[in-house]
């Protein structure tokens, strides 16, 4: 029965290899907020050199942070410019 292990086996690295279902998202925004400790940041740091999802995601959340902390220097950002620039950031990363 060593074929029906090895499929098995297999089946469990397709699933380890699936889309990121890792919960490091909370610490993504502890670290953006500048909440998190240093131990935590260098984690997340390494994790998402090897992550893709997780990557996007916090460079998506830096850009817009960057964007809306220029903006605010010299007036509020509407709402809706806000959901506008997190659309067009998403767009783009979805079509590279
Ligand atoms: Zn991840």
């Amino acid at each position: 029965m060593t074929s029906d292990k090895n499929f098995h086996e297999k089946n469990e690295m397709k699933q380890s290899s699936d889309p990121c279902n890792c919960c490091c998202l909370d610490s993504l925004y502890t670290i953006l907020d500048g909440e998190a400790s240093e131990e935590n940041t260098e984690e997340l740091m390494a994790h998402i050199e090897k992550c893709l999802p997780c990557y996007q995601q916090y460079d998506l959340e830096v850009a817009i942070r960057e964007l809306l902390q220029t903006r605010l220097a010299k007036k509020c950002p509407p709402q809706d410019l806000l959901d506008c620039i997190r659309e067009k950031i998403a767009s783009i990363t979805i079509t590279q």
